[in-house]
This record gives structure tokens, C-alpha cells and sequence, in this order.
């Protein structure tokens, strides 16, 4: 079994009052539809994920394209789907 590769870390960020700051760039909490990504990093009682300082505006406008647990894929109506990468039971029973 491969082992979990580290994405990256929050190596020097610091809780300031406006949340937290890593690199000069304030950091939102990752969204619910975060959980999975390998690329979240735990900092204190958050989570938070170095490749996006805002996950739930990556969110906002589909699929996160960072995402490691999830790709989007476009139907044939345009629509975006989501494919959940190792779950393949979730897969199974959707419509
Ligand atoms: S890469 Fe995307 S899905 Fe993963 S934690 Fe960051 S914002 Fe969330």
C-alpha cells in the first residue's frame, strides 16, 4: 500500500486576529466538501488546505480542480459531475 504523501504543510503559519495567516495570505477553515482531500492540513482545532486559501470559493464554482478524492467531469447536458475517486460503492448507488 502506498503510503500517504504529504501535499504540504502549514510550516509557519501564525493565528492572527483576522484567522489564520500562512505566507502573507489569510487562511478560510476547509469546507465539508473538503474532507478526503489528501491536501488538507490539520492546524490547531481547524483544518485548512495550503494549496487554497479560500476552499469554499473553490467549491463555489463546482468542483475543486486542486481536489485529490474527487474530479469533475461534464455530462452531456453540461452539467458538472462530481466522481468520488476510491468511493466507488457512493458511485454505484447514485441514480
Ligand atoms: S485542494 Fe480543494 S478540495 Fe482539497 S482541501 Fe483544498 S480546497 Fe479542499
Amino acid at each position: 500500500m502506498a503510503k500517504k504523501v504529504v501535499v504540504a504543510s502549514l510550516e509557519g503559519a501564525v493565528k492572527t486576529d483576522e484567522g489564520l495567516k500562512y505566507k502573507g495570505v489569510i487562511m478560510e477553515p476547509i469546507v465539508e466538501k473538503c474532507e478526503g482531500c489528501e491536501r488538507v492540513v490539520p492546524f490547531e482545532e481547524e483544518k485548512f488546505c495550503p494549496s487554497y486559501a479560500q476552499p469554499a470559493r473553490k467549491w463555489a464554482h463546482g468542483v475543486c480542480n486542486f481536489a485529490t478524492h474527487v474530479r469533475a467531469a461534464v455530462d452531456k447536458e453540461g452539467k458538472v459531475k462530481v466522481n468520488p475517486l476510491k468511493a466507488s460503492k457512493r458511485a454505484a448507488r447514485g441514480r
